[in-house]
């Protein structure tokens, strides 16, 4: 009897787990089982003096499948191709589609430098979780995109603000056209080589503070890369240009409250009349800010090096209003926004309510924070200057 008492005790155990079908058979993101396939028709090499953001791609792209039954599959690395998919397919009709934004830089050595990767992993898988993508392991993920970097090195620029774009995105590949948890998904990483932001020096931009339109909400999805997000902040951009601004400077509520300029996080500095220190100010995140990279990484420098005699950093919430008046008083410093793609924008102008805002620009065409703090991001993106293990190198 104890025999055959012991033997369906462990009988039972598997039993249990083939309950949770997923758990047996499931398998993790796993960049060991990495296939290559190279491409046989390289590309011609754009001069760089001619590359223009996001138009031009390298030979390769990194492809993860998933689905719900098995988890992920054997990443493949394979020429750029395009997708075939089913019309019906989810992500083209309720949007389950996130994405990163990166960038990949060459050192004086030629090393293949990534910034604060690990930051972006986080990020991409509270997206994927906000609209029931898979989570996976974002370490595993950084390792492919290395070896995806090695393999297109010769994409990548060199030379000051050059780089190679990296986006990762995910997107639910359900053919079906219920509203529902996708059970198949797609993780595909594309690269593209861009110059400089600013080719010729900052070129301060001018912005229309938007309140007729709302970007990001109180328990809505602003914090998250979702592509759903950025679509209908195209026409309000329109707008804006049709009345000569760059970008918008977008507001929130009937305070006025500014929360972020274009796709970039914004930053102001005050100056108390009478202490005369100095306060970098940019919005916390109470959700309806994204978490930039550029951001954090700004915060934390400037947390790190400015004095604390002369300065205050600040994650607050303020208004246009508050602009409005310090620029009244002359206590606006400068302005600038922040994002992984231009690092910092200077900002000189802000209309709003048909008046204009001028926005100091001490050195010409920024001010000086601006100025130093886009700096202080350069030298560690290029390996310069070590700092934190912010920088990556992508080894075999
Ligand atoms: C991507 C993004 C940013 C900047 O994030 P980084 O990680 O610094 O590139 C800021 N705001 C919005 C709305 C964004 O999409």
């Amino acid at each position: 009897m104890s025999f055959i008492s012991r033997n369906f005790a462990s009988s039972f155990k598997p039993v249990c787990n083939s309950l949770l079908h997923n758990a047996r058979f499931y398998s993790t993101l796993d960049s060991s089982k990495l296939v290559i396939e190279k491409t046989t028709n390289p590309k011609p090499q754009i001069p760089q003096n001619e590359l223009v953001f996001g138009k031009y791609f390298t030979d390769h792209m990194l492809e993860i499948e998933w689905d719900k039954e098995t988890g992920w599959k054997s990443p493949k690395i394979s020429p750029y191709h395009n997708l075939s998919l089913d019309p019906s397919t989810i992500v083209f009709h309720y949007a389950f589609e996130l994405f990163e934004g990166m960038k990949a830089y060459k050192g004086a050595q030629g090393e293949i430098r990534t910034f604060r990767g690990d930051k972006n992993m986080v990020r991409m898988n509270k997206s994927a979780e906000r609209i029931a993508l898979p989570q996976f392991d974002g370490e595993e993920l950084l390792k492919l995109i290395d070896q995806l970097l090695i393999l297109d090195k010769k994409f990548i620029p060199q030379g000051k603000g050059y780089s190679l774009y990296i986006r990762p995105t995910m997107i639910g590949t359900s053919a079906s056209l219920g509203v529902s948890v996708p059970d198949k998904a797609l993780l595909y990483v594309i690269c593209s080589p861009v110059g400089p932001y600013y080719s010729s020096g900052f070129k301060p931009v001018s912005l229309e503070a938007t309140d007729y339109a709302v970007r990001a909400w109180p328990g809505g999805v602003g914090d998250k890369k979702l592509g759903a997000n950025y679509a209908p902040c195209v026409l309000p951009q329109l707008k804006a240009a049709e009345k000569g601004f760059h970008q918008n400077l977008w507001l929130f509520g009937d305070e006025g409250y500014i929360t972020e300029v274009g796709t970039m996080n914004a930053f102001f500095v005050l100056k108390d009349a009478k202490t005369g220190k100095k306060e970098l100010v940019t919005a916390p995140l109470d959700g309806t800010i994204l978490e930039g990279v550029t951001r954090d990484s700004i915060l934390e420098l400037a947390r790190d090096r400015l004095s604390q005699d002369e300065w205050v950093i600040s994650e607050r919430k303020f208004t246009i209003h508050e602009i409005k008046q310090a620029a009244k008083e002359g206590c606006l410093v400068e302005a600038f926004g922040a994002g992984t793609a231009a690092v910092v924008s200077p900002i000189k102008n802000i209309g709003y309510k048909g008046e204009d805002i001028n926005v100091p620009i001490s050195l010409g065409n920024s001010g000086e924070l601006t100025a130093q703090v886009a700096e202080w991001i350069r030298k560690i993106q290029y390996g310069e200057e070590e700092y934190k293990g912010w920088s990556r190198i992508a080894k075999v």
